[in-house]
């Protein structure tokens, strides 16, 4: 199944200026995070007048059913990826449109139909997939620019992550045309490691940190809605949920954490990108070896059968060796001589 969530997606250096033509003299609710909310408000200060919900930080179903959206015609989202998936879930089920202000270059939130949802202590419950009509993306340059580095380096990491995950699910083609569409997108993606996406060139958010971005907010996204299961993430997905339960690796983003998954995935298919892989990650300064994510040599074990356990699930094209896989941990816990 082809399935895309957005109308339409504006990145340029005046797209807030627009936002007013675009509500059109509807009744707005806004739901709004912390630092990337003050940015908006500078630009655009009018915005403080409508009826705003504060964003909690966690997307639940509590979260999302305390958004009060009676007297509402459009929601209007301003934040990262997890008060996104919080105004999807709020906007389908009172079934009203939503426009999303991204603050954040670090995920495809604003560009795929469906929530990741937490429960009430915080851990990982579903992901809801579902038709929601996001009238308009608006990436206001002078918005993400001021936003914190770190989120789109880890952003471009797991963007990145998209073409090596869809080539371990599908191959480099395939004759269905959705899933040749996202591989094609995919490849694209890979292609951000080519670009100079230092913190310098960040701020001076150049040509090419402005292609990176819409990789990042909706290119990534788009893999998935044209890709669908053949497409969706594989093993270097698993084993950032197999390190995500240990609390050392709280400090690290997500795509630090995929990135690492991604050396494990490529070695284990013996890939011959492991090295060039190896050699970006460090240049953009992610974790690399176990060590530096916190872990040691005992935690090898959890961490194989963690994998294993849910690439089982994810029914890979093949299964995983074991043996194979905790002998790759063991290589990439201190990385000395290469
Ligand atoms: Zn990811």
């Amino acid at each position: 199944m082809i399935r895309q969530a957005v109308l339409e997606y504006n990145h340029a250096d005046d797209a807030l200026d627009r936002l007013d033509e675009l509500i059109g003299g509807r009744r707005v609710h806004v739901l709004c995070g912390q630092s990337g909310y003050e940015a908006v408000k500078r630009i655009l200060p009018a915005i403080a007048d409508y009826p705003t919900t504060r964003f909690r930080g966690e997307c639940t179903d509590a979260e999302a059913a305390r958004i009060d959206l009676a007297h509402t015609d459009v929601l209007i989202a301003i934040g990262g990826g997890k008060l996104v998936d919080t105004a999807k879930l709020a906007a389908v089920e009172r079934d009203i449109p939503l426009i999303v202000i991204p603050t954040l270059a670090s995920n495809c939130a604003a560009f795929t139909p469906l929530s990741v949802v937490y429960r009430e202590d915080g851990s990982y419950d579903r992901y809801d997939v579902f038709r929601v009509i996001i009238e308009r993306v608006i990436v206001d340059a002078r918005v993400i620019v001021s936003s914190p580095y770190d989120f789109f380096r880890a952003g471009v990491i797991d963007t990145v992550a998209k073409h090596y995950e869809a080539r371990y699910l599908s191959g480099e083609r395939s004759r269905d045309a959705g899933v040749n569409s996202g591989l094609v997108l995919a490849e694209q993606c890979g292609r951000l490691v080519e670009l100079d996406l230092s913190e310098a060139a960040f701020r001076a958010y150049g040509e090419d940190i402005r292609f990176a971005v819409d990789h990042v907010l909706a290119i990534g996204g788009a893999v998935g809605g044209f890709g669908d299961a053949g497409t969706r993430v594989a093993v270097a997905h698993a084993v950032h949920n197999a390190l995500s339960q240990f609390v050392t690796t709280h400090a690290f983003l997500h795509g630090d954490k995929v990135g690492f998954g991604l050396l494990v995935q490529e070695s284990l298919r013996r890939s011959p990108d492991v090295d060039s892989l190896h050699s970006w990650l460090e240049q953009v300064g992610a974790p690399t070896t176990l060590e530096a994510l916190g872990l040691s040599a005992d935690d090898i074990p959890r961490l194989v059968a963690s994998v294993i356990g849910e690439t089982t699930l994810q029914q890979l094209p093949e299964p995983l060796n074991s043996d194979y896989l905790k002998i790759i941990f063991e290589n990439l816990q201190k990385t000395i001589y290469r």
